[in-house]
C-alpha cells in the first residue's frame, strides 16, 4: 500500500503516521527527516539543504525527487509506504505518479488530515508551552506564517489529488483512536473503489 500523508502543523501527523507506519508494517518516509539527517552528517545533500530549510524555503523539485526516488527503489519499499512531507508541490506530485509508474506501482490514496486553523493555533501554542526546548519554528509568533505556508503550498497538490479521486480527507479532530478509525476507514474506502 503507498500513501501519501498531508496534514498542517499541529495537526496530530506524526502521532498518526507512528500508528499508521506500525499497523500496516510499511516504512515511513519523512522527507523533512531525511533532510534534517543530511544535515548533521553534513552530506552534500545537506549542506545544499540546511540552508533553505533555516530560511523556512523548499528545496528544489529536482533534488528532492531524486532523494525520493532513491529511497522508494530500496527494498523495504517493494510492498509498500507512507510518504510524508512529499509531495508538497505539483511538479513532485506528478513525478512521483511516474516514478511509481516506471516501478509498476501506484498511490493507493492521499490522506488529508484536516483540522480547523483555530484548533490548530490552539494546539501550537499549547504545545510550545509544554517544550523544554522549542525549535525555532516553534515561537508563536511563526505560527500564522507557518500555517499560511502551508496553506499556499498545499492547496494545489491537494486539488491535485482531488481531481484525480485519489484524496481521502480525514477529520483530525477528537481522540487518537477516534481519528485512527476514520483514516482506517478512509483506507478501506479509497481501496474498495479501485
Ligand atoms: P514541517 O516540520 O514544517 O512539517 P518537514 O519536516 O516536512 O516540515 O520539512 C522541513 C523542511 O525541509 C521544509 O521546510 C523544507 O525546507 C524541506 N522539505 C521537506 N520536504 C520537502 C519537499 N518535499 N520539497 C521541498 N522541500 C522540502
Amino acid at each position: 500500500m503507498f500513501l501519501v500523508f498531508i496534514g498542517p502543523p499541529g495537526a496530530g501527523k506524526g502521532t498518526q503516521a507512528q500508528r499508521l507506519i506500525d499497523y500496516l508494517e510499511i516504512p515511513h518516509l519523512s522527507t523533512g527527516d531525511m533532510l534534517r539527517e543530511a544535515v548533521k552528517q553534513g552530506t552534500e545533500l545537506g549542506k545544499k539543504a540546511g540552508p533553505i530549510m533555516a530560511a523556512s524555503q523548499l528545496v528544489g523539485d529536482d533534488l528532492m525527487i531524486g532523494i525520493v526516488r532513491e529511497r522508494l527503489a530500496e527494498a523495504d519499499c517493494t510492498k509498500g509506504c507512507l510518504l510524508d512531507g512529499f509531495p508538497r508541490t505539483i511538479a513532485q506530485a506528478k513525478a512521483l505518479d511516474k516514478l511509481f509508474a516506471h516501478m509498476n506501482r501506484s498511490l493507493t490514496a492521499a490522506l488529508e488530515l484536516r483540522v480547523p486553523e483555530a484548533e490548530l493555533i490552539r494546539r501550537l501554542l499549547g504545545r510550545f508551552q509544554e517544550m523544554a526546548k522549542p525549535r525555532a519554528d516553534d515561537r508563536p509568533e511563526a505560527v500564522p506564517k507557518r500555517l499560511e505556508t502551508y496553506r499556499n503550498e498545499t492547496r494545489p497538490v491537494l486539488d491535485f489529488y482531488r481531481l484525480t479521486d485519489r484524496l481521502a480527507a480525514i477529520d483530525g479532530v477528537g481522540s487518537q483512536d477516534e481519528v485512527f478509525d476514520r483514516i482506517l476507514r478512509a483506507i478501506d474506502q479509497q481501496t474498495s473503489q479501485k
